[in-house]
């Protein structure tokens, strides 16, 4: 295939305040530059959009360094080498990288792994076997501590990060997991499909503590908390002694413009002993090789099952598949389709 002159990427126009909106992004015609020493040109297939997405548009000192505006975005993205300046690529290798929202992209050989779509699709190193799936599995039995017998409690459970931490630890031996999500037909999902033991969907009537409390009289174990704010309190008040929780991710706050809600209810953690951690996931990739191939062979064996919402119509569609992301319209991973 021949590599055009000029290419589209998508920029940072301006920051968003609160919830993002599509005028916060600029689809712009760039050329597609030549690869230097050491670099090679990848055609991007399959791009991802991620909840720390968004606090990247916001002009605040982080673990990672904010967007620029007027430069383009990034992330984890899939594609095929089209022209390589590296001995350790060729033209036509598979690569997973960090430079997404763009059609083509240069990346330096020492950004770049291979990859093999006869061993999963490309997608899912965006997904189940990638950064979302190390974040579930790390964070879950490492961080987490999780013991056989526990009961856990997942919030965004239908999400990437989510539904694997669910599946794996009903596939390690919990006794119970109970998983929230945002729609009816994900509740169903979870429980019908993914073998959740029970759900809620925390856009019902009444607060998320008396849905969980129903489904876990007896308390819970271990919270993996993908939300925060409400959800994080009412796992704190039904956590039993020596409970754990993950703190991986509070996407109810992402978008906040006035002061967050609670947890108000912190000082239980004392007498119960309580342990909450937080977690990112690129403190764990020692554990990759590992959860590559446990994860593996439960996809392989048809135990653990994975989703996908793949969004179709090129990279300018990133910005509705991002926003679509915040408002839960993905079941499983979001992605891009860019060719
Ligand atoms: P995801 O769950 O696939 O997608 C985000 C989901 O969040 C949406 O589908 C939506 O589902 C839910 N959501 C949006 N607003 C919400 C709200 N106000 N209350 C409850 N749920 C809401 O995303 P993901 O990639 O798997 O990430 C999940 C969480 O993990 C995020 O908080 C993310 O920041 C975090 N994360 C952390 C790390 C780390 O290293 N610490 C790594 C990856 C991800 P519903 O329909 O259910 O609302």
């Amino acid at each position: 295939m021949s590599v055009p002159n000029t290419a589209l990427e998508i920029h940072l126009a301006s920051r968003p305040q609160g919830w993002p909106t599509e005028l916060n992004f600029e689809v712009a015609e760039v050329a597609v530059p030549e690869p230097g020493d050491g670099e090679i040109l990848v055609r991007n297939l399959v791009m991802s959009v991620d909840p720390y997405m968004r606090g990247r548009m916001n002009d605040t000192k982080s673990y990672v360094p904010p967007f620029q505006i007027g430069e383009p975005l990034d992330g984890g993205a899939v594609g095929e080498v089209v022209a390589s300046n590296s001995p350790e690529f060729a033209v036509g290798d598979n690569v997973l990288h960090g430079k997404g929202w763009r059609e083509y992209a240069i990346v330096g050989a020492d950004h770049a792994v291979k990859v093999d779509s006869s061993v999963a699709p490309l997608s899912a190193y965006l997904g189940v076997l990638g950064m979302p799936g190390l974040t579930a599995y790390a964070g879950l039995l490492r961080v987490g501590e999780f013991k056989e017998g526990d009961v856990v409690f997942v919030s965004g459970a239908a999400g990437a990060v989510g539904a694997i931490v669910g599946q794996v630890a009903k596939l390690r031996g919990a006794s119970k997991v109970i998983g929230s999500a945002g729609s009816a037909e994900k509740v169903r999902h979870l429980v019908d499909d993914l073998g959740f033991d029970a759900a809620f969907n925390y856009k019902d009537e009444g607060p998320v503590i008396k849905h969980l409390a129903e489904l876990a009289p007896d308390g819970i174990d271990l919270y993996f908390d993908n939300v925060g704010g409400e959800h994080l309190e009412a796992a704190i008040t039904l956590l039993r002694l020596r409970g754990r929780v993950v703190l991986c991710g509070a996407i109810s706050q992402y978008n906040s413009t006035s002061a967050t809600a609670g947890p108000n209810n912190l000082a239980l953690a004392i007498g119960k002993r309580l342990t909450l951690r937080g977690m990112l996931a690129n403190d764990h990739g020692d554990l990759r090789e590992q959860f590559v191939k446990e994860v593996g062979n439960w996809i392989a064996d048809d135990k653990l099952k994975y989703d996908e919402t793949l969004v179709e119509g090129g990279v300018a569609k990133a910005p509705s598949a991002f926003l679509g992301m915040l408002r839960g319209e993905n079941t499983g991973k979001m992605l891009v389709k860019l060719a």
